[in-house]
């Protein structure tokens, strides 16, 4: 069977010869001229031929507009799909679509969700955002031009080439979507206002910290969302956001001119209100309101500081040397708990864990949910401190921690908290929710409110790396980085899981938070000297500098953009890390 591959040309790839045959040998590339005819003709003289001939159409070929460069070929049609790089010089795109970050990243975003529905039918995949505007690697705007990713599952008939159809495919399909994404095909002004939606967006978000907000709720945003596992807004019976008179805040946008909404002030925003009354629909807008949505989606005026930082309990994660001694003061075990390892947290613990985390990557902005939070970390009544005494009780809980995470750090948290009056003790401002209106019960609140002494809140150690501890576990498993769904990411040999890391808005980013890890090595961001903080402002200096492409350029797959939040949690939960040193 080997004979069929490579057309008699003779020489072998892969290593499998030399142990007596365990790969096949590769066929030659084609040679010679390398246009479109060319690949036309080849491709139709392939029908019918072992699947493994579509080997030999790896390179570039010569469309005259652009270039196709055939990257990597499935070995079955039941493999992974191929991959192919459309790159276009000129598409006509005006510089004002691509001349600031900002409205590069809409526009590209905005082609290729073009893209993907002219693909419609095809064999020809692309990967576009939902209702995030999120930089991803399928479609990136070049000075007037494009540069495409684009999978396909490249046809056969069992294991035999369907050449018509790839023909089909490649010839046509292709060269078509280029000429449909041309800026003298497309409709420019819905172009042009989706770009003008995600830098209002940004606009507003920049605003955020001059005026001492955390986040922005505009006036008739719509929040719920359509189903549990739709992100897409609700469209009957959705009531819209109607900011309290107290809170509400006007800003000036570039494109929409003057928009209302209701400000959260910095400090400490308590969220109430019965239950089924929105509460965690609105933490749940707030959480993504670090990124910016399409136009339609109902929140593209809802932003929140890009350092917000979902905190959640997490019943079973590791917990690799962090220092929680602010939350847990001795534990039964006797150990340190500013230098704090478990293979598998309590769910105090691990929410713990998470708070010290997000504030060691910088965050100063938490968002806190009753219903994913540990009761014991939030909150201890007064019968419980007469029946447990304090020297029995290790755990500090937030309530007790959060003003001074605030005063002393700068550190504001917006907490969702139904069943519980204990945190109007703390509150600096309390919205309550009544049938998905928002008032400002402030003043009653303050009348029930209790004195209260605060604990001390130590900003937890620094830790530096050990760099090898990551790059050991990629490079045991050869580099391998795959998302399992969106439960895990399998990086080299370990499966970590990142099921409870909420703020991953794309399926992509997880790749890209594998990606990054890599590059937090491999780019020596993370040399086993700087601090993690350290590392991820270096990687984060290099990803606005180059782009997310700086993450994969060898990569055959899709990836986007992740928050260096992201990038924390999972390093954090990879069950190799090793932590070499704190500071
Ligand atoms: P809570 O956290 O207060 O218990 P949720 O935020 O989970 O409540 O919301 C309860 C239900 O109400 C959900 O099905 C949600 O989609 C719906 N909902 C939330 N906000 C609105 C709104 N503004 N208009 C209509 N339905 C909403
Ligand atoms: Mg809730």
């Amino acid at each position: 069977m080997a004979e069929r591959y490579g057309g008699g040309q003779g020489r072998r790839y892969g290593g499998g010869g030399g142990r007596g045959g365990g790969r096949k040998p590769e066929p030659e590339p084609i040679s010679g001229v390398r246009d479109e005819a060319r690949l036309s003709s080849e491709l139709l003289r392939m029908d019918g031929a072992s699947y493994g001939r579509y080997k030999s159409l790896k390179g570039d070929w010569d469309f005259g507009d652009f270039t196709l460069t055939v990257q990597r070929v499935q070995s079955d049609p039941f493999a992974p799909p191929s991959r192919v790089r459309v790159l276009v010089p000129d598409t006509g795109i005006p510089k004002s679509a691509w001349g600031d970050p900002v409205r590069r990243r809409a526009t590209a975003d905005y082609l290729g969700r073009r893209a993907r529905r002219l693909l419609r039918g095809s064999l020809l995949k692309i990967d576009t955002g939902g209702q995030e505007v999120i930089e991803r690697s399928s479609c990136q705007l070049t000075d007037g031009g494009i540069d495409l990713r684009i999978g396909i599952d490249l046809p056969g008939h069992g294991r035999r080439i369907d050449g018509r159809t790839a023909e089909r495919e490649l010839c046509r399909t292709l060269p078509d979507l280029v000429d449909d994404l041309d800026w003298e095909e497309i409709d420019t002004e819905e172009a042009v206002a989706f770009a003008d939606t995600v830098a209002d967006t940004v606009a507003l978000r920049a605003q955020l910290a001059e005026r001492n907000l955390v986040a922005f709720v505009a006036e008739g945003a719509v929040l719920p969302r359509r189903s549990g596992v739709s992100d897409e807004p609700m469209t009957r019976g959705a009531v819209p956001f109607s900011p309290p008179e107290s809170l509400r805040v006007s800003v000036d946008l570039p494109h929409r001119g003057t928009v209302s909404g209701m400000g959260v002030p910095e400090g400490i925003t308590l969220i109430v209100g019965g239950g089924f009354h929105g509460k965690s629909t609105l933490l749940h807008a707030l959480e993504r309101g670090v990124y910016d949505h399409v136009p339609g989606d109902g929140r593209e005026l809802v932003v929140t500081r890009d350092d917000a930082v979902k905190i959640r309990a997490e019943e079973g994660r590791r917990v690799e040397r962090v220092d929680v001694s602010p939350f847990v003061r001795n534990l039964p075990t006797g150990a340190d708990t500013s230098d704090f390892r478990t293979e598998n947290a309590s769910g105090s613990t691990s929410q713990a864990a998470n708070i010290c985390e997000a504030v060691e990557a910088g965050s100063h902005t938490l968002l806190v949910d009753e219903d994913s939070t540990a009761t014991n970390l939030m909150i201890r009544d007064e019968r419980m401190q007469a029946l447990v005494h304090g020297d029995r009780e290790p755990l500090v809980p937030f309530i007790d921690l959060v003003r001074p995470l605030y005063r002393e750090h700068g550190v504001s948290t917006v907490l969702v908290m139904g069943g519980s009056g204990d945190y109007f003790d703390v509150a600096d401002q309390v919205v309550m929710l009544d049938a998905y209106h928002p008032h400002d019960v402030t003043d009653q609140a303050r009348a029930l409110a209790h004195e209260r002494v605060d604990a001390d809140f130590t900003l937890p150690r620094a830790r530096v790396v050990d760099p090898a501890s990551v790059d050991d576990t990629t490079a045991r498993g050869r580099g391998r980085i795959k998302r399992r769904d969106t439960d895990v990411l399998v990086f080299g040999e370990s499966d970590i899981d990142v099921r409870a890391i909420e703020q991953f808005a794309d399926p992509g980013q997880i790749t890209g938070a594998g990606l990054a890890l890599r590059e937090l090595v491999g780019g020596r961001h993370m040399d086993g000297a700087r601090t993690l903080a350290e590392a991820l402002d270096s990687l984060d200096e290099a990803l606005g500098r180059r782009g997310v492409t700086l993450l994969g350029s060898d990569f055959g797959g899709d990836y986007v953009l992740p928050r260096r939040y992201e990038v924390a949690a999972v390093l954090n939960r990879l069950r190799a890390l090793r932590v070499a040193d704190l500071r």
